[in-house]
């Protein structure tokens, strides 16, 4: 087999293999098997680019789909590799024209039908409002589940403008295969919210701000950090917890800002695990729900432990993965988002 083009070789060849990575991988700490490593996958990557191994190679299409794509193996890499642009790209390759779940392609379809979500936006949304500051993107998950979120961000951000003419960002689409949809999707939101755009979700805001730019995209925390709003300290004093989201985090380098925020309400204990992915992923918890129940479960016994009365979350797909993991165990601990705790 001949060298093929699948990737761009420059993103390939960062990678020297040295394997800082292994430790920050959930999926690495789960199995300890180095095919389920950053390392090992770039491997896989690498051979796929050479034509060493075909497309359907069972080991191959099973580590693109057991990855999380939390990007914990960033940060901490020092040759620079930008993985969640690598895991886009194998996954577009390799699960393109396959056959993928109903429910994924099911959740796909419905969220890239625009008419759709605009019209679930009728009901559920904020109130429409027409402001001179950021357009708030009501997101298509928090539209449907958690219509409070963006009520509550609506409230801390009072010059927000508020359109219900609105689709989603294609974050999904982007990482299950479908890269030229979700930046499409991207793209045409971008023409329907003009000027700077607010999210209240992490993983939206990585994905937006890729193809609009980071100066247009910007996540509640992030905001709120330059324009603190005017909050009321809890009496008694809370104890909260912070679950940091992947992609705002690993992406932008923003976790930060939701401590300091919280730390005017409330007391922030830190979890020793705040900064690993709790499971939810995207699509994640629905498609691999067994393995991501496994790594969400060491996380409740550290919310356990810490006995806090909140977990706040950043990003929509966390606060139900860890609502219903608090649920499960009979947990006192409420999960919330950042903008019901602030509100
Ligand atoms: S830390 Fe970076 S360079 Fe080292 S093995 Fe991991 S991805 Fe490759
Ligand atoms: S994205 Fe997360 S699960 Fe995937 S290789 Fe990187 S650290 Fe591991």
């Amino acid at each position: 087999m001949s060298e093929r083009s699948i990737f761009e070789p420059e993103l390939l060849d960062r990678c020297i293999s040295c394997g800082f990575c292994l430790p920050a991988c959930p999926t690495y700490g789960l199995t300890g098997v180095e095919a389920s490593s950053p390392r090992g996958r770039i491997n896989l990557m690498r051979a796929l680019q050479e034509g060493t191994l075909p497309d359907d190679d069972p080991t191959a299409l099973e580590e693109s789909s057991f990855c999380l794509g939390c990007r914990a193996c960033e940060p901490v890499c020092p040759a620079g590799v930008r993985y969640g642009e690598l895991l886009e790209t194998w996954r577009d390759h390799s699960w393109k024209g396959r056959r993928r779940s109903p429910m994924l392609r099911l959740l796909l379809w419905s969220t890239a039908q625009t008419w759709r979500v605009r019209l679930m936006g009728l009901r559920r949304h904020a109130r429409r409002r027409l402001g001179t500051g950021p357009s708030l993107m009501l997101g298509c998950f928090e539209r449907a589940l958690f219509p409070s979120v963006s009520r509550a961000a609506a409230a801390l951000v009072p010059g927000a403008s508020i359109s219900s003419h609105q689709g989603c960002c294609g974050a999904l689409h982007a990482h299950n295969g479908e890269r030229e949809r979700g930046r499409r999707l991207a793209v045409q939101l971008g023409y329907d919210l003009p000027g700077t755009i607010l999210t209240t979700s992490g993983g939206c805001a990585a994905h937006l701000g890729s193809v609009l730019g980071g100066d247009r995209v910007f996540e509640l925390s992030e905001w709120l950090g330059e324009h603190p709003p005017a909050v009321t300290p809890s009496r008694p004093r809370l104890r909260v917890a912070v679950q940091d989201s992947c992609h705002l985090r690993n992406g932008m380098g923003i976790w930060r800002e939701a401590r300091t925020l919280l730390a005017e309400v409330a007391e922030v204990v830190e979890l020793p695990s705040a900064s690993a992915c709790c499971g939810a992923a995207g699509t994640y918890a629905l498609l691999r729900p067994r393995d991501s129940r496994r790594i969400l479960d060491a996380k409740l016994d550290e919310i356990r432990a810490a006995d806090v009365d909140y977990v706040v979350t950043l990003n929509p797909g966390c606060l139900r993965q860890l609502q219903s993991g608090l649920r499960r165990r009979r947990l006192r601990t409420r999960a919330i988002h950042l903008a019901e705790v602030l509100s």
